[in-house]
């Protein structure tokens, strides 16, 4: 397990608390890969197309050997399993993987940018990631704490733990 990413996971369609559980243990499955901290589930509200329910966010922390395409195409893969459909940008979806962050590494090529280039601006990645992983640099950002700050004003609710069925753990 040579590389250490984390994995942003929403879902707001059909019982979206445990398509996040279900695909969190579906990522433990992937080859070569284990999940080593998962953060709480969060309830933030949607952003873009407004019309449509709360979603249900958290990240995990994964050792992998798969390389970040690799690792892309499986998590598209779980995405698909989970009847994922793309009807138009920001519309509700029952499973939503996006690599946040592989090593430090800044890449861009064709379907993938990591770090993901949303993340910073977005309260419902960087308060779950940081409940994990409190000292993270966001590469070509900075720290994430500081980012966090900035998204202050987003609408963002820790579940109990009693919903997630398990408390954070690293
Ligand atoms: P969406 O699921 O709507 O966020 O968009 C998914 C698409 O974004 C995928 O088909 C990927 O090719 C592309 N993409 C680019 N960078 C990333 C990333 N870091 N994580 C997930 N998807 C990415």
């Amino acid at each position: 397990m040579k590389h250490t990413a984390f994995i942003g996971l929403g879902s707001n369609l059909a019982q979206p608390a445990a398509q996040v559980l279900q695909a969190m243990q579906s990522i433990g499955q992937l080859s070569n890969t284990r999940v080593v901290a998962r953060s709480s589930l969060y309830r933030s509200a949607p952003v873009g197309y407004l019309e449509q329910p709360d979603f249900v966010n958290a990240v995990v922390k994964i050792e992998t050997s798969l390389t970040p395409i690799a690792l892309l195409q499986a998590l598209l893969a779980l995405e698909q399993e989970n009847g994922r459909t793309r009807e138009f940008q920001n519309a509700p979806r029952t499973l939503d993987l996006d690599v946040l962050l592989y090593d430090d590494l800044q890449h861009h090529e064709h379907g993938l940018t990591v770090p993901h280039p949303q993340m910073h601006k977005r309260a419902f990645v960087l308060q779950p990631l940081l409940e994990i992983s409190p000292a993270c640099v966001i590469p070509g950002v900075g720290a994430a704490a500081l980012a966090s700050e900035r998204c202050k004003d987003q609408r963002l609710e820790k579940l109990p733990a009693a919903v997630a069925g398990y408390g954070s753990t690293e």
